[in-house]
């Protein structure tokens, strides 16, 4: 019955039950998770999405929304029930208007974050929103995620880039908040309750997006640091010397360089000896490329001169610039392929970085003998992947088993006491639920529930995420 109403709704052709067409859609990008679904359903337009969640909302069907299902919380994946229909948006995917006065591109969720950055760079604008998923991730994930990256420093989150937005509700009405405004006062900003809310209070079907000046240069550097306060101390040195041309200060530590030399040989670290830290600086400016260059130089001179670093290099070259981020962008990937790591997306305020990685990193020593760190993030945001192996040479699966739950909650205690954030900029999904709701104060929760069932009253919105 809700197939067929289904399959009025859209062709037939786009409601997939089969298991060989379906399989892709019910299992998240890390493998973590697998679900059942009674369908995947692929409508092409708001109208459709709309259509769709109404039948939903008449027959009591869970629905879990879906753009490129490159989430790491489990967010898009449907329980095992099989009681729920996976909705992906991957059709929506066209740019409806972009608006190079206005400093605005309106695009269609289901747009690939990577054809985003395209279309606005076609029209001589830079979208900014940066991740190493972009070839996959849409528009739709990355708001329902609040997504962060590499530009965040300079240009804020994914809710920072959205004016406006379009979303179809939980009873199956068209909410058109599509405004191209930089100024609305005119009550509650119920924008931002759709941001970061990982589909379970509807589902986004287009977003205005802010555009930016396309920066004339990008210079890139990484110098290298004996310690963590060194990095913090060089982050306002770097912010007042580059002033907004400072558009990245990302942080890794010489355990994910060695991670990264070992899997992949071919990319070799620049420095003669090793450090112990290394921040990555990306400048982007509006002058010419001297002028960030000469940027960069000054800042590595007085950083030297005050003892902050070590050693710098600055890229001569965009390829060699590229050299320098890819260091940085496979440590996700050599640690995948070194072993297992329990994984922690972690924001605590920047000035309390080095304290707490010092004070958990002696206690998970002490706790888990041998365990080793792989930590590295966005260090100008806070945000750290802090990420912990188990010993060399133990079994993992029995590490994971017996260990994972008491790290989680050894590193996550920490978090707190630092009044930090137990996801950065992953989401809560349905890995972190349980963690999530240990750490919220009860007012916070009970805040959240009441949303919730003020626009979701059947419960229908990807339930079992988040809340
Ligand atoms: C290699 C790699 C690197 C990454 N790097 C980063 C990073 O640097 N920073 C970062 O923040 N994230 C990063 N991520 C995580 C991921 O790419 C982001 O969370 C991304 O925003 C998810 O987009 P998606 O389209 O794949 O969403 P999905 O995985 O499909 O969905 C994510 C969540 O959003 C919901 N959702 C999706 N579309 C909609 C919609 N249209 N309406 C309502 N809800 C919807 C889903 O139900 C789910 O809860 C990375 C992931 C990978 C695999």
């Amino acid at each position: 019955m809700l197939l067929s109403r289904l399959r009025e709704t859209v062709r037939s052709a786009q409601v997939l039950t089969a298991p060989e067409d379906t399989a892709a859609y019910l299992t998240d990008w890390r493998g973590r998770f697998t679900g059942r679904a009674q369908a995947v359903v692929l409508p092409s337009n708001t109208h459709e999405v709309a259509a769709i969640v109404s039948v939903c909302a008449e027959m009591r069907t869970p629905i879990v929304p879906q753009g490129g299902n490159t989430g790491l919380a489990g967010g898009a994946t449907p329980d095992p029930s099989g009681a729920a229909i996976v909705l992906s948006l991957k059709r929506l995917n066209r740019v409806r208007e972009i608006d190079p006065i206005n400093g605005t591109i309106t695009v269609e969720a289901g747009c690939v974050l990577h054809d985003v950055q395209q279309a606005a760079y076609g029209a001589g604008g830079l979208f900014p929103l940066s991740l190493a998923a972009e070839g996959s991730a849409t528009i739709g994930g990355n708001l329902s995620t609040n997504a962060g990256g590499t530009q965040v420093l300079r240009y804020g989150n994914a809710r920072e880039l959205a004016l406006g937005l379009e979303v179809v509700l939980p009873s199956g009405e068209i909410w058109s908040g599509l405004r191209a405004l930089r100024k609305d006062n005119t009550g509650y900003d119920l924008r931002d309750l759709f941001i970061g809310a990982e589909g379970t209070l509807g589902v986004i079907t287009a977003a205005c997006l802010k555009t930016f000046p396309l920066p004339r240069s990008q210079v890139t550097a990484l110098l290298a640091l004996d310690s963590v306060s060194a990095a913090l101390s060089l982050l306002p040195l770097a912010q007042s010397t580059a002033g907004p041309t400072l558009t990245a200060f990302e942080f890794f530590s010489i355990r994910c360089l060695q991670l990264v030399t070992r899997h992949f040989p071919q990319q070799r670290s620049p420095f003669e000896r090793a450090h112990a830290q290394y921040v990555l600086l990306e400048l982007s400016d509006h002058e010419d490329e001297r002028h960030a260059a000469a940027l960069l130089q000054s800042l590595a001179e007085q950083a030297l001169e005050k003892g902050l670093i070590a050693d710098a290099v600055i890229a001569q070259s965009a390829a060699q610039g590229r050299s320098l981020w890819m260091l940085r962008e496979s440590i996700s990937e050599a640690q995948a392929r070194e072993g297992k790591n329990i994984k922690h997306d972690i924001s605590v305020p920047i000035s309390s970085i080095a304290r707490f990685i010092d004070e958990t990193d002696a206690l998970l020593a002490q706790r888990f003998p041998g365990i080793r760190m792989v930590t590295f993030g966005h260090l100008g945001d806070g945000n750290l992947h802090y990420n912990v192996m188990p010993p060399a040479a133990t079994d993992e699966d029995r590490f994971f088993h017996e260990q994972q739950s008491a790290v989680y909650e050894c590193v996550h205690d920490q978090v707190a006491r630092f009044s930090g954030s137990i996801s950065a900029e992953h989401g809560i999904g349905q890995l972190k639920r349980e963690e999530n709701m240990r750490y919220k104060s009860p007012v916070e929760m009970n805040l959240m529930r009441a949303i919730k069932r003020t626009l979701d009253p059947l419960n229908i919105m990807n339930p079992g995420k988040v809340i």
